[in-house]
């Protein structure tokens, strides 16, 4: 079983308090990993590192910042089968989807900024030949990164790939659920020589290790992905301290199918958007609205889609569905379906816990579940179930659709169908939403905005975004 250690000032330490805890392989609901139980002293000793070493980083030039990213990011790739197991046995996920999705994404995060920190620029103006303001971006010191379980090390490095390179010292939180990635980066920053305390990654609960973050006063920002409640809670601490906040949060997001879609690309696009990672990614449609002439047809394609779905051992080549992430998150899940059924939904597939043998038979596997015949205002329409759950709800008018899209509390990412171009213009422009995927899903081009509107987000991600949010901007002005 992996002992997991903090990773501060360079080193590998245990937590202040020595204690661990245990984390369980999802697939078998066996241990599979100690958690270091951190507290506030490994935070201090982190924001110390990351203090000490914050001149000499800020002071490196970008292009050799970016080289030691490149580093980083070579570092995953000599190792990335281990990291991939490391990411399935610890979230459940399919390895052929950590394999070719979570880590090469993590390795193309540090390239990514790597390349981008050497484009950034800012802004001059020039006030009617009578002065020249220029804008002058610096880093902001010490930041902090909490993330989640559902795509550990990818929305890890998605934070702290851009935070190092522009020049900021970073002390990090995986999430307890998922650490072990996050672990072995740091051994991986170690082997390349990233400079001691630039880096510095803290494990354990978010109530203890991220409350923590969010009220220590020389932590400048905070890059936060998670529930909208955690958002919530630490936007309540950190605004009063005038953090910076980024906040990407919860999402309820709709799939709308109009009549004139192509039928075979929407369905096949449909199964992946709401089923991929077992319907853990913020970004997957948990609300199927389906034009009604196509409904009854779509509804048959899908249903006969999902159902031969393979649910199984996340190690087995041929498993495309894997298990949930905790015994906590599969509860939830089937409460949710639970109250899908007392609400009057009617269950096309699924709708219970899936029978997996073998070394798997105690696993934490749902079945991929479709369900018809709820209003778009009850709760398990409204509300993140976040798991492989979705709803199918036929419409009739644009106008009808629109207003049941835009209906929850939430407004991250949205998929519309359409071969009717000005439709589709007309339509995203009005969607609340912070992203919308014409007749695609998941097509991600990381020099774009990133992130939701309402309660799914603050700010954004992504590109010259997350540079931005990770310096401070000083205008100067020079009398000409
Ligand atoms: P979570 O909010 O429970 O935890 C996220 C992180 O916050 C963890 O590291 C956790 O330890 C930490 N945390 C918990 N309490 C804290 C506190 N009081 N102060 C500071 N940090 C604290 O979320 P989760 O269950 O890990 O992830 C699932 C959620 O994340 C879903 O709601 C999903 O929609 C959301 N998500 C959003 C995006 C996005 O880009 N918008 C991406 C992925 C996941």
């Amino acid at each position: 079983m992996e002992k997991v250690l903090n990773y501060i000032g360079g080193e590998l330490v245990p937590p202040r308090s020595q204690v661990w805890f245990d984390k369980a392989d999802p697939a078998t609901g066996a241990p599979s990993a100690q958690v270091p139980d951190s507290d506030e002293a490994d935070v201090q000793r982190a924001v110390e590192a990351a203090a000490r070493a914050f001149p000499a980083w800020a002071a490196t030039p970008a292009d050799e910042r970016s080289r030691m990213m490149r580093r980083v990011a070579e570092g995953i790739r000599a190792k990335l089968e281990l990291f991939a197991r490391a990411e399935s046995v610890d979230t459940g996920k399919p390895l052929g989807v950590a394999s070719t999705v979570d880590i090469p994404r993590s390795i193309l995060n540090f390239e990514f900024f790597a390349d981008a920190v050497t484009q950034f620029s800012s802004e001059a103006h020039l006030t009617d030949n009578v002065a020249l303001n220029y804008t002058q971006r610096s880093p902001l010191g010490v930041v902090g990164c909490i993330s989640p379980w559902n795509l550990p090390l990818y929305l890890f490095t998605w934070k702290v790939a851009p935070a190092l390179a522009i020049g900021n010292c970073v002390v990090a939180k995986p999430s307890e659920v998922t650490p072990v990635t996050a672990y072995l980066l740091a051994q991986v920053c170690r082997e390349v020589g990233l400079p001691p305390g630039v880096l510095n990654i803290v494990h354990g609960y978010g109530a203890k290790v991220g409350a923590a973050m969010s009220v220590h006063p020389e932590i400048k920002a905070i890059s936060f992905t998670g529930s909208t409640r955690t958002g919530a809670e630490i936007a309540r601490t950190a605004a009063p301290l005038f953090k910076k906040l980024s906040l990407e949060m919860g999402g309820k997001n709709p799939n709308v199918i109009f009549a004139d879609c192509d039928f075979d690309e929407a369905v096949a696009t449909t199964v992946r958007s709401s089923f991929n990672n077992q319907g853990q990614i913020c970004l997957c449609g948990s609300r199927i609205f389906v034009q009604a002439p196509l409904y009854e047809r779509f509804k048959e394609a899908l249903v006969e889609r999902v159902r031969t779905l393979k649910v199984g051992d996340p190690l087995e080549a041929a498993t495309q569905q894997g298990a949930l992430v905790s015994r906590e998150h599969f509860e939830k899940v089937m409460g949710y379906i639970e109250l899908a059924r007392q609400e009057g939904g009617r269950i096309l597939t699924g709708g219970r816990r899936a029978e997996v043998t073998g070394r798997c038979r105690d696993g934490w596997f749902v079945e991929p579940t479709l369900i018809e015949g709820l209003g778009p205002g009850c709760r398990t329409n409204q509300e993140e179930i976040f798991g492989p759950v979705a709803t199918l709800t036929p419409f009739e008018t644009e106008e009808e659709v629109l207003e049941w899209a835009n209906s929850t509390r939430y407004g991250l990412a949205a998929s519309v169908w359409t071969r009717d171009l000005q439709r589709a213009h007309r339509f995203a422009a009005r969607l609340h939403s912070g992203i919308v995927w014409v007749n695609c899903w998941m097509l991600r081009d990381l020099r774009t905005p990133f992130g939701g509107v309402k309660d799914s987000g603050v700010g954004r991600e992504g590109g010259q975004e997350a540079l931005r949010f990770f310096t401070e901007p000083k205008n100067v002005c020079v009398k000409l």
